[in-house]
């Protein structure tokens, strides 16, 4: 809440306590929303969902509109929101490109520092830290950091030739990310995709900062209860997003919309809208292991989606109940045909004769669902006895002094939503902590100098 600056005039955000208008980071409704973002609310309510006002009022499920770090049509990011306002500051120094390639121990395992270089082939370069060394490399790269370091499982750093400076296993395990997979059908109206890069739509985002360029087309979302997971309380195991588009043949992949669908031919692919069942609380969990001790070597990520059988249950279910929503009557009208059913794309699929079933479903999951790049947990937080933990509460690296973590790793299990909001609030978090652990140890300094005085 305290990075948040949002700008809605919607009375229930505007005078919510959840919720603050004073933050760097803009947050927004859709400023010209699809008309199929109101269709998807509707039909959400036609199977019962609910509509909420706003998802983060302390009650999450039902379904809304969705509200996004964006400031007058434009993405505000964390680099917009916090970097580029302090850029004059003389105690902040901007080294782009630099590759950190390992932290820096004295022989007290007190880190002093990080080596750098800035590419392969560059020199490397030494920064020295005064008092300690602050880790946001992401759920990716901050835990191959500690295992280039030495921080990690000492099996793993030996094998790899890395000397031990602290034997830590939690360090790369514990992975967990979201995972989302297209439920597509066709449409009589034309949707959000490549397509919408006219001179109109860029003339009307450039002048007026409106049209539908000021939008990534996910504009809704629901969160639901499948009833598979019956140990998180009020919270949901499934979140719907709504995408009014569907996959373009260039940039199908990223979207994870398999290329047999782009395959399909234009119309289709501009005209077309996407539920994307979503898994908030995966049971299964994966790796980063080191690949070698070369820190230009990407480290070995293993996800391990769908592991765990209740995670292809719940998406099993979150496919239904998207296939139910967006086959009510709200629908009806600019509903054409569920793709990757009949022609074509389900070829592949061994139980397309029963495009309802339960198999079906799961196959699909299991062949096109892909990461919503939301990677948390591999230098998870606990507590400091507790062998899988990494990061003590004060986010400050066990076996180690002068080195802590601070972004979405240290997160010991998933949130129910996205997870960019959050690692921002750990970056305040950590901030606060540490003005707090400085201050108090300045006072500590000084209260020690004048006993030492006055004992001369
Ligand atoms: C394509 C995409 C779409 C997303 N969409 C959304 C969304 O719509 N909503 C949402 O809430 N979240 C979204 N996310 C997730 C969100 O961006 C992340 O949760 C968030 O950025 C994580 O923050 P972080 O600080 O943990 O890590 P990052 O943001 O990954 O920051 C890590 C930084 O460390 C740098 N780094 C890594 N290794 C080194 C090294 N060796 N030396 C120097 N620098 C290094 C990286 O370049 C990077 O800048 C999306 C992510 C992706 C990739």
């Amino acid at each position: 809440m305290r990075s948040e600056g949002n700008t809605s005039t919607r009375p229930e955000i505007k005078e919510s306590k959840y919720h603050s208008s004073a933050g760097p980071l803009g947050v927004s409704d859709p400023v010209d929303p699809h008309p199929l973002t109101e269709t998807f609310l509707k039909g959400c309510e036609a199977i019962g969902i609910p509509r909420h006002k706003d998802y983060n009022d302390g009650t999450q499920l039902g379904a809304a509109v969705l509200q996004t770090t964006t400031k007058g049509g434009e993405r505000c990011s964390s680099s917009h929101a916090y970097l580029h306002p302090n850029l004059h500051r003389r105690n902040l120094k901007i080294l782009a490109n630099a590759h950190v390639t390992r932290v820096l121990f004295n022989s007290s395992k007190q880190a002093t520092g990080v080596a750098l270089r800035m590419g392969r082939s560059e020199p490397g370069l030494l920064v020295s830290a005064r008092r300690e060394v602050i880790l946001c490399a992401g759920a990716v790269h901050s835990p191959h950091l500690l295992m280039l370091s030495g921080i990690g499982p000492r099996k793993q750093l030996e094998e790899k030739g890395i000397p031990v400076v602290a034997d830590l296993p939690g360090v790369g395990q514990n992975l967990q990310d979201h995972l989302f997979m297209p439920v597509t059908y066709s449409a009589n109206v034309t949707t959000i995709g490549k397509h919408v890069e006219t001179l109109p739509n860029t003339l009307s985002y450039l002048i007026k900062r409106r049209g539908v360029l000021t939008s990534n087309g996910l504009e809704s979302c629901a969160f639901v209860q499948t009833g598979v997971r019956k140990d998180l309380g009020a919270r949901p195991d499934m979140q719907i997003h709504f995408f009014a588009g569907c996959g373009d043949p260039k940039d199908s992949e990223n979207f994870g919309v398999a290329k047999e669908f782009a395959a399909e031919g234009k119309e289709q692919t501009t005209m077309g809208f996407t539920a994307l069942p979503t898994l908030l609380h995966p049971r299964s969990t994966g790796e980063i292991t080191l690949r070698s001790a070369d820190p230009f070597d990407a480290p070995v990520i293993q996800p391990n989606y769908l592991k765990h059988p209740d995670d292809a249950k719940v998406m099993v279910e979150g496919c239904k109940i998207s296939q139910r929503i967006i086959e009510s009557k709200a629908f009806d009208g600019v509903r054409l045909g569920r793709r990757g059913v009949g022609a074509g794309f389900d070829l592949r699929n061994p139980h397309r004769d029963r495009p309802n079933s339960d198999d079906y479903w799961e196959w699909m999951a299991r062949s096109s669902a892909s990461t919503v790049y939301h990677p948390v947990g591999t230098c998870r937080m606990g507590p400091v006895d507790r062998k899988e933990t990494v990061v003590s509460p004060t986010l400050e690296v066990v076996g180690v002094k002068g080195l802590r973590v601070a972004d979405c790793s240290i997160m010991p299990t998933l949130i129910s939503g996205n997870t960019n909001a959050p690692a921002i609030m750990v970056g305040e978090k950590a901030a606060d902590i540490i003005k707090a652990f400085w201050s108090e140890e300045r006072v500590l300094r000084e209260a020690r100098d004048q006993e030492r005085t006055s004992h001369l």
